[in-house]
């Protein structure tokens, strides 16, 4: 029996032993293709040796020295590497262990920026329903995902939420895409307002909205337009890329798509690709500075930040995927798995939606296509798509529909960025079997 605490207490897992470039091999030999790389985290696979190889020379050498204390060579030059790659005006990087630390890391940080510069009265966190960004307290309370927020909304943090930008589900068929953007833009202009123009200190968004609703890319000028509401409002940008970010939808940092600068940016997930824990913030020098200017010292930290082995492995990935010009094969792999699930799913009764950029892409499951009415949240159906899914030996990860009746259930893809064609196209077809399956056993 087994005495690990799992993420469903009534879920019975096989037992992964092995991992094979694009595969998981479980201890009786049956291997899964990762079509989800967990959750858009195993970028390279999981057998990246130059990955592997850094992990072991730096545990060799130095697997811990405390940040308090000191600095680390990897440290140091995957900062520089970020940095040297990042667009705008990102000029530092604060390591962490994960999204949920990146995203805290951000609120306290914007919140110490104000408080250095003389706005105290700034406290004020706006972000987007619909939206996930942790599960510690603080990223819960900014996340807009209801069933997450739910059993714990007692004790959360007060935060604002406005409309997500998703066309699909809540786009007036009479308004184009421009005149819709604008007009979910403007919510947070309407909210700054409704809160106080100059005690709002933040707006963190998603620039391709992950988990909760799957591959969502918003729709064009709209994050422009949010850049606009939030310069005019002196309001900071903070952009959660930990799940979208670092490769994977065809830029290294997702909002280089949207032609926009960021103030603080989350990454996380792909930039240890599943072989360290690792994670970091990346802000201004301007915020930098006012911080040192003022107490010094950012008032934040954890035992493992700038974990030397993480860092190593977190340098010798952005290192695989620049030495390999992998973020832009990620754009060609990305257009042909496009098109193979516009022909195997394009005419499906029951696919709604294909959506997403790169590899990071989703298919939204509904019972009506013209309504675009979801299934019934009761049937549980990613769910059981995930189990149906597996049994295909594929890995693909479910995202269940909102009680609101607006969005249905999805199934959002991330393969690893090594996934050749003959296997993404053998992807669309486990996962096709995988849905017939389900659909069929689901509703009669
Ligand atoms: N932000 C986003 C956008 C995410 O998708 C996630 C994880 N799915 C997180 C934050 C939290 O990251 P972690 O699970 O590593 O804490």
């Amino acid at each position: 029996m087994s005495h690990v605490f799992p993420r469903h207490c009534h879920a019975s897992l096989p037992t992964a032993v092995a991992g094979d470039g694009c595969y998981l091999i479980d201890k009786d030999g049956k291997r899964y293709f990762d079509g989800s790389g967990g959750a858009a985290v195993s970028c390279l696979g999981h057998s990246n040796q130059n990955v592997i190889n850094a992990i072991k020379e730096q545990a060799e050498k130095l697997a811990f020295a405390h940040t308090s204390f000191f600095t680390s060579e990897p440290a140091e030059e995957l900062a520089d590497l970020l940095i040297a790659n990042a667009p705008g005006d990102l000029d530092r990087v604060y390591f962490v262990s994960g999204g949920s630390e990146s995203v805290e890391s951000a609120i306290k940080l914007a919140r110490q920026y104000f408080v250095e510069k003389g706005e105290p009265q700034r406290r004020h966190l706006i972000a987007r329903r619909q939206s996930y960004h942790g599960n510690t307290l603080g990223a819960l309370s900014a996340g807009g995902n209801v069933l997450r927020r739910e059993k714990f909304a007692p004790i959360l943090v007060e935060m604002s939420h406005i409309a997500p930008c998703y066309e699909y589900a809540e786009r007036d068929s009479a308004e184009d895409l421009e005149a819709y953007g604008q007009r979910v833009a403007n919510e947070l202009e309407a909210e700054i307002l409704r809160l106080g123009s100059g005690t709002v200190m933040a707006f963190i968004a998603e620039p391709v909205v992950g988990a909760t609703l799957g591959a969502v890319p918003s729709v064009p000028g709209y994050f422009k337009r949010v850049r606009e509401i939030c310069d005019e409002h002196g309001v900071l940008l903070i952009l959660d890329e930990v799940m979208c970010g670092m490769g994977r939808t065809g830029y290294l940092f997702a909002h280089e798509a949207e032609g926009i600068k960021a103030d603080i940016v989350c990454i996380a997930k792909g930039l240890g690709a599943g072989y360290q824990p690792i994670g970091a913030m990346l802000c201004t020098d301007h915020i930098y500075n006012t911080v040192k200017e003022g107490s010094g010292f950012f008032q934040h930290g954890h035992t493992y930040i700038g974990h030397p082995v993480a860092t190593a492995a977190g340098l010798a990935v952005v290192k695989e995927m620049l030495n390999n010009d992998l973020v832009n094969q990620v754009k060609q792999r990305g257009a042909f798995l496009e098109q193979a699930l516009q022909a195997k799913f394009a005419d499906h009764p029951h696919i709604g939606d294909l959506r997403g950029r790169g590899l990071f892409r989703s298919l939204e499951i509904v019972e009506n296509r013209d309504s675009k009415k979801p299934f019934d949240p009761s049937l549980a159906l990613a769910g059981k798509l995930k189990k149906a899914a597996l049994e295909e030996g594929l890995v693909c990860y479910p995202g269940s529909g909102t009680r609101d009746g607006k969005h249905g259930d999805h199934i959002l893809l991330a393969p690893p960025f090594i996934a050749s064609e003959a296997q993404l196209t053998e992807l669309v077809e486990m996962l096709s079997r995988a849905i017939d399956k389900t659909l069929s056993k689901t509703i009669r």
